[in-house]
């Protein structure tokens, strides 16, 4: 059904091209990312589109993050290239105290809570900042607002300069679904679990029927937020999620041939604002044509790509958990030996911060054991690793990125979920798309041994880096001219973005 939306929701409009006319202003797009990595990743990608197709960007950092992307990226590149600018507004949170390592994840539930309350007020006065500071020539002024979904009071802003404002959904358009759910899921009486047993006795397997755009559902594929309804993520999700529908459209980084029905019950619950997939980002806008290159919080280890160079193909496994993911001593011990007794040469991302209120450390004995065949690192270009031949199986947690990352170097996956959106992601790359195997949450090494078997070898396996490598094609098809993401990109600056004429 969702191949002819494309052809039900056309509407040409005559649209300036940007510089056309000599002595016409720029336009001139704010990009506010949410100041997480997997957010401001995707949001960098929009941010250089835009500037590719001649607009001015203004890329709005946490004063937070800005600091450490000074650390990791160099104060050369954060000055900003000819039009393309940073600036900072403060995120909210308490101050780090000196003696705190600063190269941290800050805790997720209170930076949204911090964003939506407090960060309004110092956004709006970069705005009129930025459109005072027009008046002096130094840049045009602002003509279009870009927002993460989470910060959806940009909107507010936007409003009052009557300008466009545009929201990036930087997960998938079915964990859109899951946050917007959330509310039928309390009317249904499905929620608020009676007692903590029901995490454990099989009430988590109930399916979920009648819920448009999702299939197969079990209750615990939505985000885990909703497993305790008194967390304030649960009224976060149902506010932000709803907000998209006051917005002048949606852009989200994924591509109709893999969630086209998705997209279609998300813009009928949007009603007006219509949902422009525009990914997978990374291909449509490489970073390598990209002015800014990264914006990674972490320094990326190039070493990472050297020690892939010259291994068979598909033999390496790739370990990486995001920038968010926590877990316990014990749960380290487990993939680690999961990973040495599996005999393979593999690749671990570390951060430093991966272990819940302790350092990440490994055992001497783990060490030897893996000599010679484990690499280990604390950040890399992810991109690039899932696009070596080498890299044969990704054990990932599952966001976002990281799923379509896999699938753009066409690499199957291990799944283990940590939380949020990462739950719904798994069920699909498992069971709706084919490219994947879930791990229990309560990981045991023999577990893990016997999955990195199962897909380096096993026929399953072999299924599904078939399958992955089919929607790699499809991926890539679809970020090309002609591809449904290149002209949803298109349309979006001609329908939204551009000042018409
Ligand atoms: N990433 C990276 N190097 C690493 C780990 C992650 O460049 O060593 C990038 C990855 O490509 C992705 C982002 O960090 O763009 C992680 O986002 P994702 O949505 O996968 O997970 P999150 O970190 O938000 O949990």
């Amino acid at each position: 059904a969702h191949k002819s939306r494309h052809f039900a929701r056309r509407r040409n409009q005559t649209c300036r091209k940007p510089m056309e006319g000599a002595g016409e202003e720029k336009p001139h797009a704010v990009c506010l990312p949410f100041p997480a990595q997997g957010h401001i990743t995707p949001m960098l990608s929009v941010a250089n589109l835009l500037h590719a197709h001649g607009f001015h960007v203004t890329f709005v950092n946490s004063e937070y993050n800005h600091a450490r992307l000074v650390r990791t990226r160099g104060a050369a590149v954060l000055a900003g290239s000819p039009g393309f600018r940073f600036a900072t507004i403060p995120d909210g949170m308490p101050q780090p105290s000196g003696d705190v390592d600063d190269d941290v994840t800050q805790d997720i539930p209170s930076l949204c809570k911090s964003t939506l309350e407090t960060c309004l007020g110092p956004f709006r006065r970069l705005l009129t900042e930025l459109n005072d500071a027009a008046s002096t020539g130094d840049h045009p002024v602002v003509t279009c607002i870009v927002s993460d979904l989470t910060m959806c009071f940009a909107m507010d802003a936007a409003k009052e300069l009557d300008v466009p404002y545009v929201q990036l959904w930087t997960a998938s358009t079915v964990s859109y679904l899951g946050f917007r759910y959330f509310r039928l899921l309390i009317d249904r009486g499905i929620v608020p679990l009676q007692d903590v047993k029901q995490l454990t006795d099989g009430y988590l397997d109930t399916p979920v029927e009648d819920v448009p755009g999702l299939t197969n559902m079990r209750l615990r594929d939505f985000s885990s937020f909703i497993m305790n309804p008194d967390d304030y993520m649960v009224g976060y999700a149902i506010k932000v999620t709803e907000s998209a529908a006051r917005a002048s459209a949606v852009i989200v980084n994924s591509f109709d041939d893999l969630e086209g029905e998705a997209v279609e019950a998300m813009e009928a619950l949007l009603g007006r604002p219509k949902v422009y997939t525009i990914g997978p980002l990374t291909l449509l806008a490489p970073r390598s044509t990209g002015t800014i290159g990264s914006l990674s919080l972490w320094k990326e280890q190039e070493e990472c790509l050297q020690w892939l160079h010259g291994k068979e193909p598909a033999s390496v496994v790739y370990v990486n958990f995001g920038s968010i993911t926590v877990m316990t001593k014990e749960q380290l011990l487990e993939f680690a030996w999961g990973l040495a007794n599996s005999g393979r040469q593999f690749m671990w991302i570390i951060r430093r911060d991966l272990v819940r209120g302790d350092a990440a450390v490994l055992p001497p004995e783990f060490m030897e054991e893996t000599a010679g065949r484990g690499f280990m690192a604390s950040w890399c270009p992810q991109q690039e690793v899932l696009n070596h031949p080498s890299v044969g199986v990704f054990l990932t947690h599952s966001g976002w990125n990281s799923t379509m990352d896999s699938m753009c170097g066409g690499v199957p996956v291990i799944s283990w979920p940590f939380f949020s959106d990462q739950l719904t992601n798994c069920r699909y790359q498992c069971n709706e798309w084919g490219v994947g195997m879930e791990i229990d949450n309560n990981v045991q090494r023999n577990a893990v041994t016997g999955l990195i078997t199962e897909l380096m070898q096993g026929e399953s396996g072999k299924k599904m880096r078939k399958r992955a490598e089919e929607w790699r094609e499809k991926a890539i098809l679809a970020t090309k001219p002609g591809g449904s993401s290149h002209r949803n990109f298109k349309e979006l600056l001609c329908d939204v973005l551009l000042p018409k004429k």
